[in-house]
Formats: structure tokens, sequence, C-alpha cells
């Protein structure tokens, strides 16, 4: 149905039929429609700034996750470090002391990169608090595995070195307990048995009879074997570690300079060459350079017993 608007002219007191152009109407609908779209559009703007898009919503909730998960890697590093922590006490307190070697130092446990702020790069990004702390923690970590792992390397170095020490050292008797038949002569000053004045006496002297196998009291490597004045046929080994042992009057020597040996290796036979009254093996232990009482060191083939008694008799006779 067509729409007619109506004029009320004055001057003629009469309503006269108002026609439009095509160009007024045109504006008319122009006009309606801008209003239009400025309603729209301030509904549209409102309704961005007050809900959520469907992206939105789903970023946020990604947000959360990330936070949390964050959250949960944070809490297990924390783990870590506590597991990290105990293992350094440990480390510390029980496995180096054990080796005497010193406690690693905080500061080597805990070395910084001193001065620069590594994390500068982070600080532009959301939540970069949370990302940077997460970092340091990580970092500090990565250093005390570091030096723990090397402390570990150490360890095992003093581990093989005290192995090699122990398996060296002088520490059984260089006759089978079945052939020795007991001490002539223990260490220290005694009346010398041929020249009849007091002496030091530097070894303890092992009777067995002629023949009987003498073993090397420990592993290493005859430094001498040969004739040597008052002890007649002697073998020196150097175990290394500044210890060596000394083998008298032999009837047999079965070794040469440099030959390694290994501790219970047969070395010579038991004979009374040089100044001796009897068969027996004149046995020395040298530490440093000094005489040190042998009888001190066969802890490892005797009982405690046995080993107290030994040590009496050396001391004593
Ligand atoms: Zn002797």
């Amino acid at each position: 149905m067509k729409k007619t608007s109506y004029h009320f002219n004055r001057s003629t007191l009469v309503y006269e039929e108002v026609r439009y152009s095509i160009g007024q109407k045109i504006l008319a609908g122009l006009k309606h429609l801008s209003i239009g779209i400025g309603i729209a559009l301030v509904l549209f703007a409102f309704a961005m700034y007050t809900m959520d898009s469907p992206y939105e919503q789903h970023l946020r909730k990604e947000n959360k996750l990330l936070l949390a998960q964050y959250d949960v890697l944070s809490q297990r590093i924390d783990e870590y470090q506590n597991v990290l922590n105990e293992l350094q006490e440990r480390d510390d307190q029980l496995y180096r002391a054990t080796f005497n070697a010193d406690p690693i130092p905080a500061s080597v446990r805990r070395q910084g990169f001193g001065g620069v702020n590594r994390y500068e790069y982070l600080l532009d990004i959301s939540h970069s608090e949370l990302v940077i702390s997460t970092s340091r923690k990580l970092d500090a970590i990565r250093k005390a595995m570091y030096a723990q792992s090397n402390s570990y390397d150490e360890l095992i170095e003093l581990i093989k070195l005290k192995e090699e020490r122990m398996s060296n050292m002088p520490t059984i008797r260089p006759l089978s307990g079945k052939d020795m038949k007991g001490i002539s002569s223990g260490f220290g000053m005694r009346i010398h048995p041929i020249f009849g004045d007091l002496r030091m006496h530097t070894g303890i002297d092992l009777n067995a009879n002629a023949g009987s196998p003498i073993y090397a009291t420990g592993n290493g490597t005859v430094e001498s074997a040969g004739w040597e004045g008052g002890y007649g046929n002697c073998i020196v080994i150097d175990h290394g570690f500044e210890f060596k042992s000394l083998y008298g009057h032999c009837k047999e020597i079965l070794v040469k300079p440099g030959t390694k040996v290994k501790r219970g290796q047969k070395i010579g036979t038991v004979g009374m060459t040089g100044v001796a009254s009897g068969n027996h093996v004149h046995y020395e232990v040298r530490v440093r350079g000094r005489h040190d009482n042998p009888a001190k060191y066969f802890f490892m083939d005797l009982s405690p017993e046995e080993y107290n008694e030994m040590l009496y008799i050396a001391e004593h006779r």
C-alpha cells in the first residue's frame, strides 16, 4: 500500500498532499540505513568488549592449562632439587669422608653465572616471572648435577687408588703358616746373635726349613735380586705408595729386577746365605725409606688373635 504524507498550508488553510522527489526519497532511505548501521556498530563493539569469541575462550582455557602445567613442573623441579640435596649431603658426609676427600665447597656446587642477567630475553613474555624462576631453578639443578657427577668421578679414582694400594701393601707373611717355625728375632734393638753386640734389627727373622717357599707379600715390581753383603741372596720388592719389602738369606732367587710380582707369588726359597746362624728369612718392610715393624702389616692372613700374638712376639724377641 502506498503511503501518502500531507502538509497543512497556512495561507490556503488546506491539507495538501506532499510529493517527494526521487532524490529526497533516496536520501531518507540512506538516513535510516546509516542509523541502523550505527546502532549495529555500537552493539558489536559492546559485544566485543564484554563477550569472548569461541577462539578467545579456547585460548583462555589453554592458558589456564599451561599455567597449571607450569605449576606441576615447578613442583617437580623442587622435588628433584631435594633429591639432589640429599645426594650432595651423602656425598660430602659419607662417600668423600670415607676416602678422606674434602667436601665440595658450596660455592662450587652452586656456581653462578655472575653479573649478567641471563634471563633478560624472557622479561617481555607473559608470565615472565614464572618462566624466569623456573629457568633459574633448572639452571641451578644442572650446575649442581655437574658438580655432583664430577665428585663421583673423583671418588671412582680414589676407590681405584685405594684398591690398588690395598693389593700392593705388604700385608701377608712371606712364609706359609705350615712352613713357619716361629720368629727367632723380632724388630728393634737386640743383641746380635753372631756379633754379640747391641744392634738395631731392621726386620724380623722367620724360621723355616731350607728350601721352603718365600712369597711376595704384596703386588709390586722387583727392585733388586742378588747378593747383598750380610743379607746374602736378597730380594727387594717396590710396592709403590712408598712401600718396599726385603727378603734376605735366600737359598734360591726365582725373580729378576723388573719382574712384576703378585701377592702370594713364590719369589725364592729359605736359606742361610750371608750372615745367618740358621735357615730363616730376614724380612723387612720399609715405609718412605724408613724401617718399620713388618709384623704390623700381617693383618691380612691372620685372625685378630694370631695377629696380636705375632705382633707381641715380633716386638719382644
Ligand atoms: Zn734378621
